[in-house]
């Protein structure tokens, strides 16, 4: 199973994808994470991303296809794959196609987590994650259970994105709207979009995912 889940900064494709790797034994594949790595990696595709993910703008597309790409390439082919935040733009969803043909795979879900825009500032400026093994958390919504100890690992460090302040955050939710939603129509003609109400609670959410991909 392939699937796409897509919504603006905050919308919770990450923290449900995590959920969908441990239930499903699937895959995620997160551009962010990844570019994110290269940065703190200091690779050149880390060198010409940082500046671009601290305004909020966009990466290239040939950066983030390549990075999918290479990605699908070590992976056992029966393995399912949880693309959270790519693709972002039409020239990316029309790489997707090719890299998945190449590798065999086809895609089976577009799954859009509706949300009140209002919420999402709220959402991001509040999001911290696990230093060591990047479980994610929220101020309000999503706190360990033992407070200042990681639910997964017992790590007691966490770290917040630099890009996850209000100015960034809005700039994101623009290049959302003009790049992003306008992949849908595309998917929507294939019939292989769902919309799940991402305004729920975290547990809701799963269940909504776990009747369409059943
Ligand atoms: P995305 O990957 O779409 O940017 P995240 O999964 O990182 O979003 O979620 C953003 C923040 O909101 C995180 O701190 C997360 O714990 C919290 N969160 C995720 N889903 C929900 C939800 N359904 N209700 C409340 N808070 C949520
Ligand atoms: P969020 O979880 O808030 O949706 P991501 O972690 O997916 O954010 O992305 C963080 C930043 O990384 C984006 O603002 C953008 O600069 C860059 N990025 C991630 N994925 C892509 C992509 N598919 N295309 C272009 N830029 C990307
Ligand atoms: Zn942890």
């Amino acid at each position: 199973m392939n699937i796409i889940l897509l919504g603006p900064p905050g919308a919770g494709k990450g923290t449900q994808a995590a959920r969908l790797v441990d239930h499903y034994k699937m895959r995620q594949l997160s551009t962010g994470d990844m570019l994110r790595a290269a940065v703190k990696a200091g690779t050149p595709v880390g060198l010409q991303a940082k500046a671009v993910m601290e305004r909020g703008e966009l990466v290239s597309d040939e950066i983030v296809s390549a990075l999918i790409d290479a990605e699908l390439e070590a992976m056992p082919p029966e393995q399912g794959a949880i693309f959270d935040g790519y693709p972002r733009t039409k020239p990316q969803a029309a790489s997707l196609e090719q890299i998945l043909a190449r590798h065999g795979r086809k895609l089976d879900h577009v799954i859009e987590l509706e949300v009140n825009e209002d919420a999402l500032v709220d959402r991001i400026t509040g999001r911290y994650t696990c230093a060591n093994c990047g479980t994610g958390y929220h101020d309000r919504y999503h706190q360990p259970k033992v407070a200042g100890v990681c639910d997964k690992c017992g790590s007691t460090e966490f770290k917040r994105r630099p890009d996850d302040n209000e100015e960034t955050v809005r700039m994101r939710m623009q290049e959302y709207r003009a790049k992003t939603a306008p992949i849908l129509p595309v998917y929507e003609e294939r019939g292989i979009v769902s919309r799940v109400d991402g305004m729920a609670s975290i547990g809701d959410v799963a269940d909504a995912l776990d009747a369409i991909l059943k």
